[in-house]
């Protein structure tokens, strides 16, 4: 375990940040604490051994976690990320921000997070091909289209998926893709999926934008992640008319006051290269990156990046949580001190879960939508969740933030489920 993911008790501790808001959420709507105790724990938290040939004829044995957080609303899910510093508060926190972001964008999902602790970067394609298949042997009986479905998250793809549904299949000894999303076409998955995450980022970003008064049109974006999410954002920012002055990978930041060519970029980056190899942009670290002059920051790479010692440094109007967790307590407090609006995370990024949740229902019913269809449903959806958690911000919390907004209108959604369930002792 790196000395990053030892960190227990201090600013970046996801885990326990999240359910402080948690806490104050049920606090300010004074509902029953039997709530906080059902959201403060995980239903079910697995560690696995992942044992995994590797090309050279060695044994490694990588570990493997499912975090099943809640499932009040209907099955776990939640994407499985491949990281060397994932850690088990992580996988925790990020299912509990699952069940959050499937409340609040309204599909009938519990939250769950999956990860394995390994190098992804530098590993080939078949020794990753083995490890996911490995981790399908091992978490195969908790998972299933009605119990647990996991999807893409950092450094998995729709291959990855396709190794996934394809061994558990073989487990089951019948065709069951439903067991992921987030797939490749051909093997059940949802067009327009991939850019779901990053189509609802730049939706919801519109709509701050709109909401502030500022001209979307023209607007200077900066990116941090080029992955994904943080690609697509930007290739669709820039459709939209935004200039990209910022973008960044883990090797590096790049900036162009003038607009970055992101199309160029990103077809730079699908060669399965890193922006520190790119010739002709000026490189910045990626903390320069954050304090870049911009309209609109979209963190979209990991957790912890905008603290007490990045935060104050930011520029943007605007910062649209893409990644999970981007902001500590510290960060947010600091945000919030000089004006920054944050669209937060289990709204921002709600984009991939609810087209994921478009996959699994076609999966169940042998649907086929057209992309068009998938788009707009996703739009409206992400337009209506906005405006909800916004209205809500403004009536019922007005003078905190957009993110306890987000976190009472989530939290009163799955109240009102468990109370209809009997899961709370106040009602018996
Ligand atoms: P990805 O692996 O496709 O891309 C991650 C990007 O971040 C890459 O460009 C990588 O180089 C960069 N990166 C990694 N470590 C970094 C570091 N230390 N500093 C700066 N950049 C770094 O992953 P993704 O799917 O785009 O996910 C990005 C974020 O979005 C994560 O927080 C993930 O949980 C969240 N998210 C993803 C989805 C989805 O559908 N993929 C859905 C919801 C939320």
């Amino acid at each position: 375990m790196s000395a990053k993911a030892q960190k227990n008790n201090n600013e970046d501790n996801v885990l326990k940040s999240t359910l402080d808001l948690i806490r104050q959420a049920v606090d300010f709507l004074s509902l029953s604490p039997d709530v906080y105790e059902h959201l403060s724990v995980p239903a079910r938290f697995v560690e696995v051994a992942v044992p995994v040939e590797m090309d050279d004829g060695t044994m490694k044995v990588f570990t493997g976690y499912r975090s099943q957080h809640n499932n009040v609303l209907g099955p776990f899910k939640g994407g499985i990320r491949y990281h060397p510093d994932a850690h088990a508060d992580e996988v925790k926190a990020l299912s509990v921000l699952m069940t959050l972001k499937c409340s609040l964008v309204g599909v009938p999902f519990g939250g769950g997070k999956g990860a394995i602790v390994c190098d992804p970067y530098s590993m080939s394609k078949r020794e990753k091909e083995k490890m996911s298949r490995s981790y399908i042997q091992a978490m195969g009986n908790i998972l299933g289209p009605e119990k647990d479905i996991p999807a893409p998250d950092v450094a998995t793809d729709a291959q990855v998926m396709a190794w996934m549904a394809d061994e558990y299949s073989t487990i089951m000894r019948e065709p069951s893709f439903g067991v992921v999303t987030g797939k490749p076409i051909a093997v059940g998955g949802c067009v327009g999926r991939e850019e779901a995450t990053g189509r609802g980022v730049v939706c919801v970003a519109k709509e701050a934008a709109r909401t502030l008064g500022i001209p979307f049109k023209g607007a200077r974006v900066v990116i941090q992640g080029a992955g994904n999410v943080g690609g697509i954002a930007a290739l669709l920012a820039a459709e939209e008319g935004c200039k990209i002055v910022g973008l960044s990978d883990v090797s590096t930041g790049i900036k162009d006051a003038a607009g970055l060519d992101v199309e160029k970029i990103m077809a730079f980056v699908r060669q399965g290269k890193l922006l520190k190899e790119l010739d002709g942009v000026e490189k910045i670290s990626n903390e320069e990156l954050l304090a870049l002059d911009c309209d609109i920051l979209i963190p979209a790479a990991l957790e912890n990046v905008l603290t007490s010692k990045t935060a104050g440094n930011v520029k943007a109007k605007i910062v649209v949580e893409a990644a999970n967790g981007p902001t500590t307590p510290e960060g947010d407090h600091i945000l919030k001190e000089n004006g920054v609006f944050v669209v937060p995370d289990i709204l921002a990024n709600s984009g991939g879960v609810t087209v994921s949740y478009f996959e699994w229902v076609q999966n169940n019913y042998g649907f086929r939508w057209d992309l068009a269809t998938v788009n707009r449903r996703l739009e409206e959806k992400m337009v209506e969740a906005f405006t909800q958690v916004y209205s809500f911000y403004c009536e019922k919390c007005y003078g905190s933030d957009m993110r306890t907004g987000a976190f009472m209108y989530s939290i009163q959604r799955l109240a009102e489920a468990m109370q209809y369930r009997g899961w709370l002792t106040s009602d018996k």
